[in-house]
């Protein structure tokens, strides 16, 4: 049964040109840095970063705690979105794991930190207090509805760093989503950072994996910290050659997602009994208003039972549903989104 699937940007499969690709592709044992595809996207990786390495990793939560692993010390402290990843959905991997106390600050509505929330987080050289050690960013921002953070603001976090010490990590699992909505260069979006996650899978369609880049010796630990944490792989090759693809191809398209997610807004803001809520680059949240018959289960029961169309409420307690557009979700299917979601309404 073929799906329009909105419900996130990670259930995109791999394209044809992907699995083509995978099926050729060179390998080797990675342990022994042996592989040579895993090799390449590595290097590529690092030069659009305009960083000297890259590691190959699982998945984008893997990459942020080797990242973690990697700048801190068991004991350290490291300043953190109050809504972000790391922060919310990684399990407490940095304190689980790697003895890392996070400390939280709000995150606003663009994403950025405020300063005074950074020097008040900020712990003074005194023997009761944990090191703070790194400030984490998220581009673009989950749970502020997939907002890009301008470079300007990443600018201020990374002076604020530089002032103090502290490394700066990015948390860019949508990172070239980012760069296709503000119009920039993705290396714009890493500078003055001293590390970056990004996946390849969501909106750049690869099977698996991401990618942390950084200085040629944190990379080196990062590669050290990905091996215990269980994610060393050997003919990696074969994904990696997805990742490539993902990188020299597919993430020069995302700005059409986010054209079909504008689109997708402005019909759907269109039909009674919607209400759109946001709309930031591969993200659209909207509501059923509150005199509807029909509950959201109901809806989204519908949706999927007569339409084939699959929708996820964003959360159990609200009326409120969240939508990621991606590469198989094109105009047509944008068309016959807004014309279901009429009749199911009407
Ligand atoms: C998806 C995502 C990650 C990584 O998630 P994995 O499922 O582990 O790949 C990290 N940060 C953000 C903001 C994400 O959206």
């Amino acid at each position: 049964m073929h799906y329009i699937d909105l419900r996130s940007d990670t259930v995109s499969h791999p394209t044809p040109e992907m699995r083509e690709a995978m099926a050729r592709a060179a390998v080797g044992d990675d342990v022994y840095h042996d592989d040579p595809t895993v090799n390449q996207l590595e290097a590529e990786a690092a030069a659009l970063f305009g960083m000297e390495a890259a590691v190959f990793v699982t998945s984008g939560t893997q990459g942020n705690l080797c990242a973690l692993l990697a700048h801190c010390q068991r004991g350290d402290a490291i300043i953190v979105g109050d809504t972000s990843h790391i922060f919310r959905y990684e399990q407490g991997g940095m304190a689980q794991l790697g003895g890392i106390l996070p400390q939280p600050i709000p995150v606003q509505a663009d994403a950025s930190f405020r300063l005074s929330d950074l020097e008040n987080a900020l712990n003074p050289d005194d023997e009761h207090m944990p090191i703070t050690r790194l400030v984490a960013l998220e581009n673009t921002h989950n749970m502020a509805g997939g907002v890009a953070l301008q470079p300007e603001k990443i600018a201020e976090v990374a002076a604020f760093a530089r002032r103090n010490q502290l490394k700066l990590h990015i948390d860019g699992a949508r990172i070239f989503n980012a760069a296709a909505a503000l119009g920039v260069d993705a290396k714009a979006l890493a500078a003055g950072a001293d590390s970056l996650t990004f996946c390849l899978s969501k909106g750049l369609c690869a099977p698996a994996g991401s990618v942390l880049v950084g200085g040629q010796d944190f990379i080196r630990r990062a590669r050290r910290a990905r091996k215990v944490l269980g994610g060393s792989m050997r003919q990696a090759g074969i994904l990696a050659a997805a990742g490539l693809i993902a990188l020299r191809t597919m993430k020069d398209r995302l700005g059409e997602d986010h054209e079909n997610a504008q689109l997708l807004a402005e019909g759907l803001s269109e039909i009674p009994g919607i209400i759109i809520d946001r709309q930031n680059t591969n993200f659209v949240f909207f509501s059923l208003a509150a005199g509807l018959k029909l509950s959201l289960p109901e809806f989204v029961d519908a949706l999927r039972d007569d339409y084939t169309i699959l929708m996820s409420p964003y959360s159990s307690d609200s009326r409120q549903l969240r939508l990621r557009t991606h590469y198989w979700i094109d105009r047509p299917a944008i068309e016959k989104v807004l014309a279901a979601v009429r009749a199911v309404l009407s």
